[in-house]
């Protein structure tokens, strides 16, 4: 601990003055941080943290990359600091969009630029409905998406989002959505059996369809890397199949990738990996490597082209999306990602990764260890059945005991105790070898010691 007298001060001022995001609101002993390095942050008493969790799934690049950033924003801004997105654009949203275009999972996409991940889904929702009353099917208002999935907490995102928790309170969400099960490998009543699991989970889809009405679904919407619940990967053949329903019903795909997008798990885009080109993609959060803020939904031309054929306005816009700033440094993130071969990194990393977290499955409180790349899910349970911690537990381990010892040990993860217990790490992409093995020894000592706190 370094004595910093600013410290107290921004404890207090933080009483005073802050709400927080997703939290109880009475702060004490509030984690400020104030300085990055590489894939470390430093607190305002100068105690370092490895940043597992790249900062809830955005810093790809880590904090090195600053200098490189402040010359890129310092040209955009002393050239155009902003312009709006209304009917009007600017050098670096076009060439942004061209850039992202490029990388996508089919050559065929156009970009609506955002500020974040919600907006990104409730744009791609208003292009899906503004597609299908341009064809002449108003009809189609509904939509499927998964238990437990997470799509944002504005009011339109919140109605594909199935934490169910987050939506008490807020009313009838205006987008009808029925919520089919996610890809939970680790307590699917097929077992081992892939191919039994995911023809079950695509019937599913298929009843869920029928039952809402064929004509008047819009939208599958699904992450290919499930984040709410514990990184859900899909089985062999669960997208194409996604893909398959959609064309036979008439319905879009939506793939979201605010968290997979971008590189989390090797690819620009996870929707290549499952060789899928999705009707619409929406990105966020890894877009600028957090250097910015910005989102943006990918839409392909054959949904946008009945609005530009019928010259018909798309009824939706917001002030600072592609703000240039924004897009500069969205930019030159992408441009660092090319030249440091950062996504060679990930794919080359992310085996031995794999069997250095599979290693926690011999600690009694490790029920599970899912995920693909750089975005990892420990579940913790109770014994070999994987019986689950009940809700006073869950409350003890991940609310108290665990972002406790985490911080202790300095390590950023993300503690999830929505249902099942589960423990979240999503290393920055630049991490190396001897990065990931503190990471893996960190959690080891942790968990260690969360298990004999729970008796186990
Ligand atoms: N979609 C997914 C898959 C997300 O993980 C998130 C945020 O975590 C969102 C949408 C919402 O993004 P934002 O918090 O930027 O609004």
């Amino acid at each position: 601990d370094v004595p910093n007298p600013e410290h107290d001060r921004l404890q207090q001022s933080a009483k005073d003055h802050l709400v927080l995001h997703f939290s109880k609101q009475e702060i004490d002993d509030l984690l400020v941080l104030d300085r990055g390095e590489g894939p470390y942050v430093f607190d305002t008493k100068g105690r370092r943290y490895i940043d597992a969790l790249s900062s809830l799934f955005c810093s790809q690049l880590g904090y090195s990359y600053g200098e490189e950033m402040a010359d890129a924003a310092r040209r955009q801004l002393t050239s155009l600091a902003f312009n709006t997105s209304w009917g009007t654009s600017h050098p670096a949203a076009i060439d942004l969009a061209e850039k992202i275009a490029d990388l996508a999972p089919a050559d065929d996409y156009r970009v609506f630029f955002t500020g974040g991940g919600s907006e990104s889904v409730e744009a791609a929702w208003k292009m899906v409905r503004e597609h299908f009353i341009a064809i002449g099917q108003p009809q189609r208002t509904k939509a499927i998406a998964r238990d437990r999935a997470y799509h944002g907490v504005t009011l339109g995102a919140l109605s594909f989002t199935g934490v169910r928790p987050f939506k008490e309170g807020f009313g009838e969400p205006p987008v009808p959505v029925t919520h089919v099960s996610n890809t939970n490998t680790f307590r699917a009543p097929d077992g081992a059996d892939e191919a039994a699991f995911c023809a079950r989970l695509l019937a599913e889809v298929e009843e869920a369809i029928v039952a809402a009405g064929a004509d008047e679904v819009a939208l599958i919407i699904a992450e290919p890397v499930q984040n709410a619940g514990g990184c859900f990967t899909a089985p062999a053949g669960y997208w194409p199949g996604l893909r398959r329903l959609a064309d036979q019903y008439g319905v879009l795909l939506m793939a979201d990738e605010v968290i997979t997008g971008f590189g989390r798990i090797g690819e620009w885009f996870a929707s290549s990996r499952e060789g899928v080109a999705p009707d619409l993609v929406t990105v966020a959060k890894g877009l600028t490597s957090a250097y910015a803020p910005m989102g943006a939904t990918l839409v392909r031309e054959r949904v946008i082209a009945p609005l530009v054929e019928q010259r018909k306005v798309f009824r939706h816009g917001i002030t600072f999306g592609g703000h240039p700033l924004s897009a500069a440094l969205a930019m030159k993130s992408i441009e660092i990602i090319e030249r440091d071969q950062v996504l060679e990194n990930v794919r080359a990393q992310a085996d031995p990764l794999r069997e250095r977290l599979n290693h926690l499955l011999d600690l009694p409180i490790v029920g599970d260890v899912r995920g693909a790349g750089f975005f990892w899910a420990m579940e913790l349970v109770k014994d070999d059945a994987a019986t689950r911690f009940d809700q006073a537990e869950r409350d003890d381990l991940l609310r108290g005991f665990l972002p406790a010892r985490l911080r202790e040990a300095g390590l950023i993860a993300r503690c999830d105790d929505r249902g099942d217990s589960v423990l979240q790490i999503a290393p920055p992409l630049i991490s190396d070898a001897a990065l990931l093995d503190d990471i893996a020894a960190g959690l080891t000592d942790v968990l260690r010691d969360a298990g004999k706190h729970m008796s186990l």
